[in-house]
Formats: C-alpha cells, sequence, structure tokens
C-alpha cells in the first residue's frame, strides 16, 4: 500500500481548522472514491483534481485512488481542497517527496488545465495554518497579497499545480509576496463636505463617542445617507488584530480588493430595503456566507429607509444587537459569525415624503403607522434620534464646517475616557452599558438627573427613555472632557430624544 498525504485547512465562519487528506493507491480498476463528508463541490473535484494533474504532465495512476479527508466529521466545502487532493496522490505515487510537504499548508482550486484558482477565505485559513504551527502556506497567486497579512508563517503564491509541484521537488520557486505596508483606505468622503445640519452633525459626533445607535428622519434628499455615509470617518482606525478579524469575514464574503487587502478602517455597509433575511444575516447555499451584519462588524451598518424593511429581516437584527454575533445553523453544524456594529437608520417621516411637512398628504393613522413599525425591541436599543429639517439657503453662508480629522480626534478622546471608566466590566463603549448599572453604580447627581425626572413626571420620558438620555449624557460628557455629566449634558441628550417618532 502506498499512502500519499497532504494538508489544508476548512473554514466554518472565521475559523479554520487543519484537514489532512490521505490518498492510497490501490489494486483494482481505475476509480475515484471520495470519503469523508464530502459535498457536491467536493465530489465534482475528483474529475478537475484528474484533469489538472494529466495536464500538468503528470500521470494520473490507473488504478483504483481513495482519497480521505479528515477529521470526518468537519463540514468541507467548496474547491479549496482541490490543490492539497492532487499532491496528495502525486506524493501517493512517488512524484513527489514528503519532506517540504509535510510542512506545508496547501490553499486552492485547480482549472482543468492545472491553473490554481482563487477561493474565498484565504487570510481565515493561513490564520489558521499559523495558529497549528505550520511553517508555509501556499495559497492562489491571486489572493498572495491577502494571505501575506499574516505574519508568522511563509507565504507563497502558486498560478498552477506545475509550478507547486516542482516548488515541493526542490527545484523551481514560487511567488513571494512584496514587503508593502498597506495604506489605510477611509471612503465615504469627509464630514467637512456637509453644510449646515449642525444638530445632526452633533448627533453624529455624539453617536461615534458613545458607539451609539442613530435614526435620523426628515424629507428625502436632506443629506441623511450623505451624514451616515460619513460616520466611519469619525471612528477610530482598526487595531491589527480588529483589522485581521474584519478582513477574514470580508475574505469569506470574497469582497476583498486586490490592491488594499486589509481592512484597517471601521466598514461602512448599506444593504436595500429591499434585502432578505439570508443577504442581512447570512448564509446561503454551500458555505455560509457572512450578512450584512457581519460585514458591518466594527464598522456602521446604514438601514436607508427603514421603514420599508420588512418586519422579519427588522426582527432578525435583534439577536446580532444583542449578542455581537450570528450563528448559521447548516446540515453539518453551525457557523458563527462576528456582528458587532454601529446601526444607523433613515427615515421619512411618512409614506407619501414630501420636501415640506405641510405638503404631507397622508392621513394621521397612516403616518403614526409608518414610524409605528420602528417602535419596540429594536428601537429600544437606538439611542440617538434626529429629525433633520430642510435649512434655509443662508445656512450655506455660514463658516467652513469641521473636518472629519478634527471631529475624530474629539471622538478618540471621548472613547478613552469611556473605556477606562467601564474597563472593569469589559464595556467599550458607553452604548454598552446597561440601564441597570448606570441608575444604581454611577448614579448621577441630583441637579444633573433634575430635567430627566422632571420629564419623566410628566409622561413625556419612559424609564427606558431615560436610561438612554444619561447614557447619551454620558458621551456628551466625555466629549468636552468632564468628569460627570452635568444638567447642561442632559438637557441636551434629552433634545435627541423630544422629537421621537414614538
Ligand atoms: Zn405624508
Amino acid at each position: 500500500m502506498v499512502l500519499g498525504r497532504a494538508h489544508s485547512v476548512a473554514v466554518s465562519g472565521v475559523e479554520g481548522v487543519i484537514v489532512e487528506i490521505e490518498a492510497d493507491i490501490g489494486q483494482g480498476l481505475p476509480a475515484i472514491h471520495l470519503v469523508g463528508l464530502p459535498d457536491t463541490a467536493l465530489q465534482e473535484s475528483r474529475d478537475r483534481v484528474r484533469s489538472a494533474v494529466a495536464n500538468s504532465g503528470e500521470k494520473w495512476p490507473d488504478t483504483r485512488v481513495i482519497l480521505a479527508l479528515s477529521p470526518a466529521t468537519l463540514p468541507k466545502l467548496g474547491s479549496v481542497y482541490d490543490l492539497a487532493l492532487a499532491v496528495a496522490v502525486l506524493h501517493a505515487s512517488g512524484c513527489v517527496p514528503g519532506e517540504r510537504l509535510a510542512k506545508t499548508i496547501l490553499l486552492g482550486e485547480l482549472a482543468l488545465d492545472g491553473r490554481v484558482r482563487r477561493v474565498r477565505g484565504v487570510l481565515p485559513a493561513v490564520i489558521a495554518a499559523r495558529t497549528a504551527g505550520r511553517a508555509a502556506v501556499v495559497v492562489p497567486e491571486a489572493t498572495l497579497a491577502e494571505a501575506a497579512l499574516v505574519t508568522g508563517i511563509e507565504v507563497y503564491g502558486a498560478s498552477s499545480l506545475r509550478e507547486v509541484v516542482s516548488w515541493l521537488c526542490g527545484r523551481g520557486t514560487l511567488t513571494v509576496p512584496e514587503s508593502n505596508s498597506p495604506a489605510p483606505v477611509r471612503a465615504g468622503g469627509d464630514l467637512s463636505e456637509v453644510t449646515g445640519q449642525e444638530e445632526a452633525r452633533w448627533a453624529l459626533e455624539v453617536a461615534a463617542g458613545g458607539g451609539h445607535h442613530l435614526l435620523l428622519t426628515g424629507p428625502p434628499g436632506i443629506g441623511k445617507t450623505m451624514l451616515a455615509q460619513r460616520l466611519p470617518s469619525l471612528l477610530p482606525p482598526l487595531a491589527e488584530p480588529e483589522a485581521l478579524e474584519v478582513t477574514a469575514i470580508h475574505s469569506m464574503a470574497g469582497a476583498l480588493s486586490d490592491d488594499h487587502p486589509l481592512v484597517t478602517a471601521a466598514p461602512f455597509v448599506a444593504p436595500h430595503h429591499s434585502t432578505s433575511i439570508t443577504a442581512m444575516i447570512g448564509g446561503g447555499s454551500g458555505i455560509a456566507r457572512p450578512g450584512a451584519v457581519s460585514r458591518a462588524h466594527r464598522g456602521v451598518l446604514f438601514l436607508d429607509e427603514c421603514a420599508e424593511i420588512g418586519a422579519k429581516v427588522l426582527d432578525a437584527l435583534r439577536t446580532p444587537l444583542e449578542e455581537g454575533e450570528v450563528r448559521i445553523a447548516r446540515r453539518d453544524g453551525v457557523a458563527r459569525y462576528p456582528a458587532r456594529f454601529q446601526l444607523v437608520l433613515a427615515a421619512n417621516p411618512c409614506p407619501c415624503a414630501p420636501a415640506r411637512d405641510v405638503d404631507c398628504v397622508c392621513a394621521p393613522l397612516a403616518r403614526r403607522r409608518y414610524l409605528g413599525k420602528l417602535s419596540g425591541p429594536l428601537m429600544d436599543r437606538v439611542d440617538i434620534r434626529v429629525r433633520m429639517y430642510g435649512e434655509s439657503s443662508a445656512a450655506f453662508g455660514t463658516a467652513v464646517a469641521e473636518s472629519s480629522e478634527v471631529v475624530r480626534a474629539r471622538v478618540a478622546r471621548a472613547r478613552e475616557a469611556a473605556a477606562a471608566r467601564w474597563r472593569e466590566y469589559g464595556w467599550l463603549t458607553n452604548a454598552d452599558v446597561p440601564g441597570h448599572v448606570l441608575r444604581q453604580r454611577y448614579r448621577l447627581p441630583r441637579e444633573s438627573l433634575a430635567p430627566v425626572e422632571g420629564a419623566l413626571q410628566r409622561g413625556r420620558l419612559s424609564a427606558r427613555g431615560a436610561d438612554r438620555a444619561i447614557r447619551v449624557a454620558w458621551t456628551i460628557c466625555d466629549l468636552r472632557g468632564g468628569d460627570i455629566p452635568s444638567a447642561q449634558d442632559v438637557v441636551l441628550a434629552l433634545n435627541f430624544r423630544q422629537r421621537d417618532p414614538e
């Protein structure tokens, strides 16, 4: 019996596990058997692998070949194992020596002519290879820049099976990554491009400072989208471990750019209001793809015209909002994706959406129902609500608006103050802090609480609304560099809620 052995990685969610592939060339008529939970795509890889080997100038055994993938209980989906399957057979037939092979992870799909094609999820796979203590990993050349983001493991890019074989035999070389440090890419524009809308700009700054979810209502064309797109530019850049985590998700989504593979700035994801639950949360056939909530991880999820979004889709947002991750059930287990995002909702005030409120032709009931959809458990998590109004042309003559860079510096200081205060609890931002902690452990002085108590007594504020106002007051206090929220901070926070759609 002649056994060949090669290794690859199974990725589920953003976690990878090493898969061992054994090839046994035995007696009997020519045939290929695959063992170990193979899915359809993997069955198809039998034919691809055989053609690729033959077309690379190597001989495919003319007897029976058994290929076993283990651990057998892992999901082994897709075409990422093609390269390792081919090499395992060539190892069994003595065409490839074992020394280099034993230390190397192989990732890639094979074309019939032996070219190595790109696959999704290369980054989490390379991280798994490093964690498992492997010395080297061979990836499709097209994904080399992405793989090279992982340090502490040798990374090689291959364009064909022939190249890989000659490298394993010690005859040829593979492409090594160019050393270049990726520049942070910030998309979405600068805050200085937004003129006027002082209150909404300020709300955006407070949302950034405290990590608060935000609702913007106002007539179409008033600049809700323009503002939301600029929220990422106010957030601090991602630290290296966060950047790798976010990049791994985008790698699974097949959404990385070749030039700037590392996602270093907070992402901005804006699904259409007609989006499906699967597109929002993740899933699909085969490998579970991350949904919009996970692609927005550590960034911003913007839902424009949110009153038009289906109730089931809105409801599905609750789990990621509460738990910061989604679990997608698959036939062969559960894929987990992180999903900790800042939510920005935008809505027209009513179905007819006129430019000026006085032109509204909606029945009062229709008006109330329209935004009534946005009450309940989802809205309980939205700390800041702002109504935007059209401005007179005088607003365009005002002084030059502050740039994102200036605001980002204030936001960074406020975030540091909040993180230091809540560190012992494990919370990073004011938005993470539950109401009971604000009420008991970090109770405000009486004079600061007076505006909230007044509003409560007059029935203008619910108990939850009071918690939200105090949470936002902490952020306003952090932004001005204060120690504890003053009555003025609390009044400003309450102003964000006076014109609720409740
Ligand atoms: Zn209307």
